[in-house]
């Protein structure tokens, strides 16, 4: 049965969940505040990888990747959305490689075959770059790697409108009417819109959207992450930075190639969440994460902690850029899916903390699976395998953390 959705936000998660609700012959209205990427979406080292600690996750990620790799006979171009150079997470201590080992035969149990340990040596003699004497070993998964956020968004609602779609940007929801606890329409600069359901997409924004819409507080909380940008020179050469995975040192730093003569680094910092925010502040700078702020600044220590096992980054040229964005945090790093307890007619799709980007195609498959069963569902069944729906469960303990969040 076709029944009319409106879908709130166009990132990552709004379009591809558009597309797949357009695809199954709904009739869909993406309504978003700004333009196509004007959140996260376009702020995001979008790393992608299905090593994750849990079955559940590790088979959406699944998912994940093999959604995105046939995508790519979808673009217009033929351009894949996802770059499957690897993801490599070192260790420098025995009790945390032993620990890692251990997920990794959880993460071969339930289909990822691919991943492996490498003790240092073995890793070393793969990847010449990485200082064999500086830690105990890794784990490795080819398939992993990272998005082109840009192609995933703009692609995933050409596809939507192909199939139907509309798109209204400048469309922010501002108020809302109710037909008893279900919402019948929501106002915009661009009119009211009517229809039978409203998934909300916009991540960072769900607690004031929220408000809006009468809908339970989720506690998810905006959090600024900063990426930063180093130039290559000749410290190494193109074609092995172009092929460099995406590294996980044991600091939690993290770097991926941004192209041959670019490496994009980050690190996840505990600061102070931003409840008021505006779209200008997803980009400012605070002075002691900023590239121009000298070698005392953050941006120095995170390069220092990744040359620390990767040598020849220490002769890449300064830090070059800063760019920001923000988090949608949950307290246990996984996101709320499913239907809003208080309003009926309302899916929640939001609080991705690090995994919005990786986890878009799961998410989208997921929201499709409520709208199917027009209530909340204990898993949803993919080629891949099920994955059980409580961790992400709107009225959950958060006891079960996600403990890989970088
Ligand atoms: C520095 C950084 C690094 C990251 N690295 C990774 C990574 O490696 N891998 C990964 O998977 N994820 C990563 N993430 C997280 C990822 O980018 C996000 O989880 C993801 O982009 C969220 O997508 P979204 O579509 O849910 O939200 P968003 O892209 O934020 O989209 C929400 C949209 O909602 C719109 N909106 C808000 N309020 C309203 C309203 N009232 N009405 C209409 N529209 C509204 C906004 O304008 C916005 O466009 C990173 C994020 C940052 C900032």
């Amino acid at each position: 049965m076709s029944i009319r959705v409106v879908v709130i936000g166009g990132g990552i998660t709004g379009t591809l969940t558009a597309r797949q609700l357009a695809k199954a012959g709904h009739d869909v209205t993406l309504l978003e505040a700004a333009h196509l990427g004007a959140g996260s979406s376009s702020r995001t080292a979008a790393g992608i990888r299905q090593q994750f600690s849990t079955a559940g996750t590790v088979i959406a990620m699944r998912h994940s990747v093999n959604a995105y790799r046939a995508f790519a006979a979808e673009t217009e171009d033929g351009v894949s959305p996802i770059i499957q150079n690897g993801y490599l997470f070192l260790h420098d201590e025995a009790s945390s490689f032993e620990q890692a080992k251990a997920t990794v035969k959880l993460q071969q149990s339930v289909g990822l075959t691919e991943v492996v340990a490498l003790e240092a040596a073995d890793l070393h003699r793969q990847f010449d770059w990485v200082d064999a004497d500086a830690i105990v070993g890794g784990t490795w998964c080819p398939t992993d790697g990272f998005l082109l956020p840009q192609v995933i968004y703009q692609e995933a609602m050409r596809h939507a409108a192909d199939n139907g779609a509309r798109l209204v940007n400048g469309a922010a929801v501002l108020e809302a009417r109710f037909d008893g606890r279900s919402i019948a329409s929501v106002r915009t600069p661009k009119g009211w819109f009517d229809a039978d359901l409203f998934v909300d997409c916009t991540n960072a924004w769900t607690a004031r959207l929220g408000a809006i819409l009468g809908a339970t507080e989720l506690p998810v909380e905006a959090l600024k992450r900063y990426l930063w940008f180093l130039h290559r020179d000749t410290a190494m050469p193109a074609q092995t930075l172009t092929n460099m995975p995406l590294v996980v040192a044991p600091s939690g730093a993290y770097c991926r190639p941004e192209n041959g003569e670019t490496l994009m680094f980050g690190k996840k910092y505990d600061v102070a969440a931003d409840p008021d925010f505006s779209y200008d502040d997803q980009d400012t700078i605070d002075p002691n994460f900023t590239h121009t702020a000298g070698i005392e600044a953050v941006p120095y220590e995170v390069w220092m902690e990744l040359a620390e096992k990767m040598p020849a980054l220490a002769e890449f040229t300064g830090v070059a850029a800063t760019t920001a964005g923000f988090y949608g945090t949950t307290p246990d790093h996984n996101p709320f899916l499913g239907f809003d307890p208080v309003v009926p007619n309302l899916i929640r799709a939001v609080g991705f903390s690090g995994h919005g980007a990786m986890m878009g195609p799961f998410n989208a498959a997921a929201v499709a699976a409520l709208v199917a069963a027009g209530t909340d569902v204990d898993a949803v069944k993919l080629e891949e395998g099920d994955v059980p729906m409580d961790v992400f469960a709107i009225q959950r303990s958060f006891e079960h953390a996600e403990s890989m969040v970088i």
